[in-house]
């Protein structure tokens, strides 16, 4: 997935990889076989993540960085060997750009008060994109409220994708940060992060990159992007809850001060004060998420070799399938771009219908999607709608689950109509 075209040439096959997820094996609801498409909320675990983290409890737990004992340091050489895997994935300069986090969550609200307390004032503005997620969206409000700097909002096209003029419009030399997302967890559009980047980086500002819903399905080159902050989480590409990543450019983390206090970050605490720590514990304050990291690296063992590019096709594919199959339904709009322009997710209303109805008369088919405003409010606002359906596929879905999802929506309409 690149800028914002996927290769769907690339094939692979679900089925063999399927075994390892036993989750999804189950049946429910009387026997209706489990199809489950909320990955973009959260994705399951292959069998070599749990065995790696109960690996990791077995053998080798202990708390991190402050035992001289064989154990603490055993425990310590594989949480910054995750640190390292994560480096490689995402392409950053350096170990110490990488900071673990409690998710994407955590990681923007740890840049927009530690960076943007430093940095905005009264009269700046924030640029954000419609189709942001509350999480790249609420941080920035409560900056704005606490200094006084305004948050401007860029426009979306007819068909779901970001107005690009409108973006270029919108920068100038008030513009101090932008967030964007990479991929929009409603929308599924994929946005060109490097152009974009680039275009704010000629009007004086920094990139704040949401990347929850791109790193978990495509290839991610920090470096190529010249994103100055990007975040993700563990739970949404194969590893646990509970554990996320800020990737920060090294000169920016430098200069900036922590976050959280307490244990880690510090060099030195006195009666009358403390110094920071060097990178990366000076953003890791109290005990990390340690098992988690080592699931998130074996989450990334795990993606490695089946290839990102084959899944974002695969994923491109299946959306492909559904929503061929949903335009043939009267009344149903699927929301933002057409399949080949967007990653694996089809978010949809369908006229006179609660979306949170047709998510419960799906999962009583087995199929389990989200309904809701996915934490968009804003673009649901702007849409003139209150809620979605959306579906979300991941590479361990099958073309019979998509066209299952999609016998089932027709199935169960007439009911609710
Ligand atoms: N950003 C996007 C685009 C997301 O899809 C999500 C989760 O749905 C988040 C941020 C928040 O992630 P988390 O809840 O793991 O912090």
């Amino acid at each position: 997935m690149t800028a914002n075209h996927v290769d769907t040439s690339v094939s692979f096959d679900p089925l063999a990889i399927r075994p390892d997820f036993p989750i999804l094996a189950q049946e429910i609801h009387r026997q209706k076989p489990l199809i489950y498409l909320d990955n973009a909320a959260s994705s399951q675990h292959p069998l070599a993540v749990l065995k790696a983290m109960d690996h990791c409890y077995e053998t080798t737990y202990a708390n991190v960085h402050r035992g001289t004992h064989w154990l603490s340091e055993e425990a310590s050489g594989l949480y910054e060997s995750a640190r390292l895997s994560v480096q490689n994935f995402i392409g950053a300069a350096a170990d110490c750009e990488v900071i673990f986090t409690a998710g994407t969550t955590a990681g923007i609200n740890a840049v927009a008060r530690s960076w943007g307390d430093a940095h905005v004032q009264n009269g700046d503005e924030i640029l954000l994109t419609l189709m942001e997620h509350h999480s790249n969206i609420v941080p920035w409000q409560q900056l704005a409220e606490r200094t006084g700097a305004k948050v401007r909002w860029v426009a979306i096209t007819e068909d779901g994708q970001l107005d690009q003029d409108d973006f270029a419009a919108k920068l100038n030399e008030r513009t101090k940060m932008v967030g964007l997302t990479a991929v929009s967890n409603t929308l599924g559009t994929i946005n060109p992060v490097k152009h974009l980047v680039e275009l704010a980086h000629a009007a004086g500002a920094l990139v704040m990159v949401d990347a929850a819903q791109h790193v978990p399905h495509a290839t991610i080159d920090v470096v190529d992007w010249d994103a100055d902050f990007a975040t993700f989480s563990g739970h949404k590409m194969l590893g646990p809850t509970g554990i996320g990543v800020l990737y920060g450019k090294r000169e920016l983390l430098e200069k900036m001060p922590p976050f959280l206090g307490g244990g880690s970050m510090i060099k030195q605490v006195t009666t009358q004060g403390f110094t920071w720590g060097d990178l990366p514990a000076r953003f890791e304050a109290g005990t990390p998420p340690i098992v988690e990291a080592i699931g998130v690296a074996a989450a990334i063992e795990y993606l490695k070799p089946i290839g990102l590019d084959r899944i974002a096709a695969h994923e491109t594919h299946l959306a492909a399938v559904a929503q061929a199959e949903l335009d043939k339904i009267d009344g149903l709009h699927v929301l933002g771009p057409d399949p080949q322009l967007k990653c694996g997710i089809v978010s949809f209303v369908v006229e006179g219908v609660s979306a949170q109805d047709i998510s419960v008369l799906l999962d009583l088919q087995g199929v389990a999607v989200r309904a809701g405003h996915h934490c968009t409010m804003p673009l649901h606002d702007h849409l003139g709608i209150s809620a979605s359906c959306r579906a979300s596929f991941y590479l361990y879905n099958t073309e019979e689950e998509a066209r299952h999802f999609a016998d089932s929506l027709a199935t169960i309409l007439p009911k609710l109509r």
